[in-house]
């Protein structure tokens, strides 16, 4: 769980952002953020867990004039020549990566990137080299359990699940629970359960369309198709692979895990006509990743491999676990320069003791 406290926001940290402490006193680098997209213009918040790990246009903005303004941005390639060549990066190195690739991606978060000179290393599903409009299959599950009435009884026998909530607050720790049941399938499997789900939760056949059909919900929740994946690569913009249909690997078979990582870099590789030499693991903290996904990933040909937690300058670096800063919507501009130098990460160790950090639910 993330460890906030609101002396440490709204006294502490504006007092070292400004002061300039965390910037002289960011341990070695480099250290890597993590964005989740950018909320587009119009959309209103539905629930902070489904949509804490966007941020706003304008938060974005001011977090990256901030980065470039005490730190140094650095390009993906960069990155990789450090890993691969020694390559020396310049002090207070700070590499940008955002998951999922969804459509606004292309629609608010690239121009911003544009604007401000800097570039980004963009993970994305297999979903991404198809044509049909296609949401992530967790948040679609989310939205479908906040819009069904409780209580909620789903008995989904095909793969042993059969759960009931009765009441409003259940259905965040019910989602959680079929996300990580759900995660043992592949994407056809669990798409077939999706749609089960939707049939018992009784929602019309066609409940999903408006979030393809209104362009505001369209640029939130779908992710992006070839042709939008291959102008944010034409854009300047480096792709990485974020797994096939975005499982939790952890909870994934084998044969399954293999084909979710490897094949991933396959497709992605074939579509866009290019090497891709990153990954990202879906979800990305210590409890839906094991060891097995790590050196999975290495085997897959991936010259490096990221988590989504216990990030910031100072940090541990192993090259197929590779700690980012997750950047969440809640996040002031003092506390988002907190979590990027480290002093939050070495605070809440000393504070709260060691052991994993952040239970992201996103990512
Ligand atoms: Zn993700």
């Amino acid at each position: 769980m993330r460890f906030v406290s609101p002396a440490l926001k709204h006294i502490v940290y504006p007092v070292l952002s400004r002061s300039g402490y965390f910037r002289y006193t960011a341990g070695a680098g480099p250290a890597v953020v993590t964005y989740h997209g950018v909320f587009p213009a119009g959309y209103e918040i539905r629930n902070p867990a489904l949509d804490g790990n966007l941020v706003r246009a304008e938060s974005l903005r001011r977090q990256l004039q901030l980065l470039k303004k005490r730190y140094h941005v650095i390009t993906p390639e960069s990155f990789l020549g450090w890993f691969k060549e020694k390559v020396s990066l310049p002090p207070r190195s700070i590499l940008l990566t955002c998951d999922d690739a969804l459509r606004n991606t292309l629609t608010e978060m690239l121009p911003i990137l544009q604007e401000l000179g800097l570039s980004c290393l963009f993970f994305a599903t297999g979903a991404s080299v198809g044509k049909m409009p296609s949401m992530l299959w967790y948040e679609e599950l989310y939205l479908m359990l906040l819009d069904a009435s409780e209580p909620i009884a789903l008995n989904l026998s095909e793969a042993g699940i059969s759960i009931r909530l009765t009441a409003r607050q259940e259905k965040h720790t019910g989602w959680w629970n079929l996300v990580e049941r759900l995660s043992q399938f592949d994407r056809e499997k669990r798409r077939k359960l999706l749609d089960q789900t939707r049939d018992q939760l009784k929602l019309s056949a066609n409940w999903r369309e408006r979030f393809v059909e209104d362009s505001t919900l369209a640029s939130r929740f779908l992710t992006l198709d070839l042709a939008g994946l291959r102008q944010l690569a034409a854009a300047g913009m480096s792709i990485g692979a974020h797994s096939l249909s975005h499982p939790i690997l952890a909870r994934a078979p084998d044969d399954l895990a293999w084909q979710e990582i490897s094949e991933s870099r396959r497709v992605l590789e074939q579509a866009l006509g290019q090497t891709v030499w990153a990954f990202g693991y879906p979800f990305g903290n210590a409890a839906t990743v094991t060891g097995r996904d790590l050196r999975l990933a290495e085997q897959a040909g991936f010259r490096c491999a990221f988590m989504n937690a216990q990030g910031g300058f100072g940090a541990t670096i192993n090259r197929f676990a590779v700690p980012r800063v997750h950047v969440t919507a809640d996040m002031s501009l003092s506390e988002f320069e907190a979590h990027v130098s480290g002093f939050y990460r070495a605070l809440r160790k000393r504070l709260l003791g060691g052991g994993e950090v952040e239970a992201v639910v996103g990512g």
